[in-house]
């Protein structure tokens, strides 16, 4: 990508955000032997461990700590400070948007892009790399609304169909698939597709 993208909804150059997500998703060999061996001093320290605070599980926690952070998911999207759209470029697409470990959900960057290919509506705005048309998709999210996601997203909750009974809610966002990127017109809308309890609706 060119030095300086500009914001798709034309509010100007966008900056790069770095994001640290406590969650470990990521593999990092020097992070992982520190939060190993940590856990494992902290183990070994508690079962001999007579009442009195055994140095063992400091030590532990000193390693654990750093490792955990170490190993965290560190990722850096373009991001509009104007209308706090968010750009999700190819890397952050296949962090952010995995499924889960055990394979169980849909992989939401897959189905993204599977989605992406097959959409033929066009966004109102140009990809900010080759300045052809996006394409616009909406994702359908699966199961109820919760009080608590709803707490936390107030800005979309225009974007929610909020049925009574039988909730569905849909994301759209808009993509290029040559450049494989992903424009969010919220930063919301990002951060409640990329978090793992978001599951995409099977069809
Ligand atoms: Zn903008
Ligand atoms: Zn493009």
């Amino acid at each position: 990508m060119s030095a300086e993208i500009q914001c798709p909804a034309g509010c100007g150059p966008m900056d790069y955000k770095t994001n640290r997500n406590l969650k470990i998703r990521a593999f990092d060999p020097l992070g992982t032997v520190f939060y190993l061996a940590g856990l494992i001093l902290i183990a070994n320290s508690i079962e001999v461990g007579s009442g009195e605070t055994n140095p063992g599980v400091i030590i532990g926690a000193l390693l654990f700590i750093p490792g955990v952070y170490l190993s965290s998911l560190v990722t850096t999207d373009l991001s509009c400070n104007t209308c706090t759209g968010v750009i999700l470029e190819s890397k952050s697409i296949d962090q952010k948007l995995k499924g889960d470990l055990l394979g169980l959900s849909e992989n939401k960057a897959e189905y993204i892009r599977t989605a992406l290919s097959s959409s033929t509506e066009d966004s109102e705005h140009d990809c900010p790399d080759c300045e052809k048309k996006m394409i616009h998709i909406s994702v359908p999210l699966e199961g109820e609304v919760r009080h608590r996601s709803n707490h936390l997203v107030p800005d979309i909750v225009d974007d929610i169909q909020n049925l009574t009974a039988t909730v569905s809610r849909t994301i759209d966002l808009d993509g290029c698939k040559e450049c494989d990127l992903l424009w969010f017109d919220k930063a919301k809308k990002e951060e409640v597709l990329s978090k793992d309890g978001t599951i995409i609706r099977k069809t």
